[in-house]
């Protein structure tokens, strides 16, 4: 009932307290529904500060709604989630035992970073503007500050010959660096890929994962949602395999690609390995 659901939230709370700053994510029970079809569904997942965490699964298995629920860019019906200390949580009737409000959801996105398919840079800025535009308006960083951590974020992904091009003269995998760069100049604590690479011509693919590869080391919490399975067994400390919007199973790498215990992702990574 509601008055278990409070002792629980409670009890989250307080290791949250603890020790969910420095960009922990911490999921407890969340569901989410789109009219009839349930998206997400009793979902459980903790997330270590500073640890490299992929997703897979099937197409549809709940995987972006999970990715938008961590950045807040889509409300749960029910369950509790902690992202760097703050919270959000629901009651499994869906009434609300505690939510941020419209402006700490905005001021949260800006400390989440995210990473799309499709890029998503603006396509009548430069590279620079590009980079700038968000710690300018969002963080109020000055133009001069702005402009040389964009210089160093273009030289950790190999681009800064492109400083001044638009979107349209770059190669999608020198795009994705852009936008990874993007992301990284608001100095996120926890950073979000949702498929990176799936829209990338074969010999693009890599470039793009190095620079993700150099981002495991530096201490952000990294959640890539990705195909490629080779990449997640050399760079993530652990594997989730959703299926039908539930975590099916989670682990080491090596526990998961080499052993896993559930016949789902066994079957699964016979598909795609
Ligand atoms: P994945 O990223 O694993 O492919 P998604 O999280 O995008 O899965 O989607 C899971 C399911 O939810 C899919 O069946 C999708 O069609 C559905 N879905 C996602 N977003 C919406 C939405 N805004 N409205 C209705 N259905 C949605
Ligand atoms: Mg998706």
């Amino acid at each position: 009932d509601g008055s278990s659901d409070t002792r629980a939230f409670a009890a989250f709370r307080s290791v949250t307290d603890l020790r969910a700053k420095g960009g922990a994510v911490r999921i407890h029970g969340i569901s989410k529904s789109f009219g009839t079809l349930k998206v997400l569904d009793d979902v459980e997942l903790n997330l270590p500060a500073g640890s490299v965490t992929a997703i897979i699964g099937p197409s549809g298995s709940g995987k972006s709604t999970l990715l938008r629920a961590i950045n807040h860019l889509e409300r749960v019906d029910s369950g509790f989630i902690s992202v760097d200390g703050e919270l959000v949580g629901y009651t499994q009737k869906g009434e609300v035992l505690y939510e941020l409000k419209e402006k700490d959801i905005l001021k949260r996105r800006t400390d989440i970073g995210m990473v799309f398919q499709n890029f998503n840079l603006f396509p009548h800025l430069t590279v620079l503007e590009n980079i700038i535009e968000a710690p300018i308006q969002v963080r109020g960083v000055s133009r001069d500050e702005a402009t040389a951590l964009a210089q160093e974020l273009l030289a950790r992904v190999g681009l800064s010959d492109k400083i001044d091009a638009y979107p349209r003269q770059l190669s999608g995998g020198q795009q994705q660096r852009v936008a990874i760069a993007r992301a990284l100049a608001l100095r996120p604590k926890v950073l979000l890929f949702d498929e990176p690479t799936s829209a990338l011509d074969p010999e693009l693919v890599g470039e793009v994962l190095d620079v993700i590869k150099e981002l495991a080391r530096t201490g952000t919490t990294l959640v890539i949602v990705t195909h490629e399975i080779g990449f997640a067994r050399e760079v993530a400390d652990s594997i989730v395999f959703m299926e039908g919007g539930h975590v099916i199973e989670a682990g080491t790498p090596t526990q998961i690609l080499n052993d896993a215990r559930h016949p789902r992702t066994r079957a699964f990574l016979a598909k795609v390995l």
